[in-house]
């Protein structure tokens, strides 16, 4: 038995009250006394005592009703209940709400002693059992740090080493990490960059673009080209309750490749006009060297048909071989809504052919645009014969120019058959033609990826909008004069 236990016997004065207290003392045990509620607050959380031992009334209360109280706040405590009298209603709400023993008269003093005995071994055993369970969960705390300690450390691992180049900034941009990689593509050695802002140490104005950039949201294609010839593509990704992380692999070789292709196309494009030119010139003087059949004429419009349909292919291919390569830096001052009427003209013939229904809808004081007017015009031919040519007999289609801040925007509608939502970003691809073009529609698939060439050359953006079997709208975006 623990000598020192405190007991604290919260008892209207009574000779109980004195024979509790001699016995306790008698047995070994400290005793406290409380007269009244604040003192029995004051001692128990003071003193700290090991048992309490209740009246059935205590200082005017319920002794319940205190214990109820004393057990909200202390749940560990063992108190014993001393009833005037055995009441079974009494003792059944005393073990109801938690108490650990129960005391009435006729009270030997054996009886006190054991029962306090009792409830003290029983409130060790809750004690052991709570202390065990803390250390247990704390344990399998400390269990579960370690293991993401380590995980964590593995990820770090990976991350500091992987090929691509890894950069977490905060919210305001500044720098969080960066990976062995990244101090490698931006040969940035051992300087120390945490905290920083990421505009400020990187030096890379395409870099600092992809910022200004991921103001939109997450980026997946962006490219970052280096003096050396080393180009990047960067994503931009938000991550929530940190920042944003921007991810680089290194796409110089695909870059590289696709170099290649595209001279050996223009390459082979170029070949091919001058024999194409004979070719047509030929069977033009055909028909000048004597009277043909019926069939002979025949044959000699497909071919002509035939040798101009590659002439404007290999026209197309040479067209975008130069815009890609940016040869294109003829600018001058360019009224769309003219440009827009010269093609409405051209297309006239057709329109009326099929029954096209056309509207023209042009915003007044358009302000100019600084751009090189061939290209323009060859720009707003393409999606005009699309529109043309996508759409139906009887169809319609509205063309609109108006003007936005420091923008013009042109719209060309249709009631075509739309694109499939899962192509619509590869239209403006070389040589891809949707599924669903309609069968005897005839195409090569640059014509998009020429106006798109064409667009970003003058700073500007295009993009389509369309829904299945009701139609499509082209947009572009140009920067005004301004
Ligand atoms: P094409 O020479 O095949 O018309 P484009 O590059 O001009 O090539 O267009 C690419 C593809 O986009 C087309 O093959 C067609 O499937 C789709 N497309 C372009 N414009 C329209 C349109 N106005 N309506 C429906 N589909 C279109």
């Amino acid at each position: 038995m623990a000598k020192q236990d405190l007991i604290l016997l919260a008892l209207n004065p009574a000779p109980i009250l004195d024979l509790m207290d001699r016995t306790l003392r008698a047995a070994g045990f400290e005793v406290a006394r409380a007269y009244d509620k604040s003192g029995l607050d004051k001692s128990v959380q003071e003193s700290i005592p090991a048992l309490m031992i209740i009246g059935e009334r205590f200082a005017e209360q319920e002794g319940l009703s205190v214990s109820k109280e004393m057990l909200e706040r202390f749940p560990t405590l063992p108190i014993i209940l001393y009833a005037e009298r055995d009441v079974t209603g009494l003792a059944k709400s005393a073990l109801k709400l938690g108490l650990s023993g129960y005391l009435y008269p006729p009270l030997r003093m054996d009886d006190i002693v054991e029962e306090v005995q009792k409830s003290l071994a029983r409130g060790r055993k809750l004690g052991d059992w709570l202390r065990r369970e803390v250390k247990r969960t704390t344990s399998s705390l400390a269990e579960k740090a370690e293991i993401s300690e380590t995980e964590r450390n593995k990820l770090e691992a990976i991350i500091a080493n992987i090929q691509d180049g890894v950069i977490v900034v905060d919210h305001h941009k500044n720098i969080l990490f960066v990976n062995r990689a990244i101090r490698e593509i931006f040969s940035l050695d051992g300087k120390e960059l945490t905290g920083k802002s990421l505009a400020d140490v990187i030096e890379n104005a395409d870099l600092k673009a992809l910022l200004v950039r991921s103001n939109e949201g997450p980026l997946k294609y962006h490219e970052i080209n280096f003096d050396d010839g080393r180009v990047f593509n960067a994503q931009y990704t938000p991550i929530p309750k940190i920042g944003a992380a921007v991810t680089m692999q290194d796409i110089s070789y695909l870059k590289e490749l696709d170099r290649l292709k595209s001279d050996f196309i223009h390459t082979v494009s170029h070949d091919l006009r001058s024999p194409l030119t004979s070719i047509l010139g030929y069977t033009e003087l055909i028909e000048r060297t004597g009277p043909l059949n019926e069939n002979q004429t025949e044959f000699l419009q497909r071919l002509q048909g035939s040798i101009q349909h590659i002439t404007a292919l290999v026209n197309d291919l040479l067209d975008l071989g130069r815009l890609e390569a940016g040869f294109d830096t003829r600018r001058e001052i360019v009224h769309l809504e003219s440009v827009l009427k010269y093609s409405l003209d051209m297309f006239d013939g057709q329109i009326k052919k099929k029954n096209i229904q056309l509207t023209k809808e042009i915003m007044q004081d358009l302000q100019s645009i600084r751009a090189n007017p061939i290209r323009i015009r060859q720009m707003m031919d393409n999606l005009i014969g699309n529109a043309i040519k996508y759409t139906p007999v009887e169809g319609s289609i509205s063309v609109s120019i108006s003007m936005r801040e420091h923008q013009i925007i042109l719209k060309v509608d249709d009631t075509g058959p739309g694109i499939p939502p899962e192509e619509q970003s590869h239209v403006f691809e070389k040589f891809y033609r949707a599924t669903n073009a309609p069968e005897g529609v005839e195409g090569s698939g640059l014509g998009l990826a020429i106006v798109k060439s064409i667009v970003e050359s003058h700073q500007g953006r295009v993009w389509v909008e369309s829904t299945l079997g009701k139609g499509s709208s082209f947009s572009v975006l140009l920067p005004t004069q301004e």
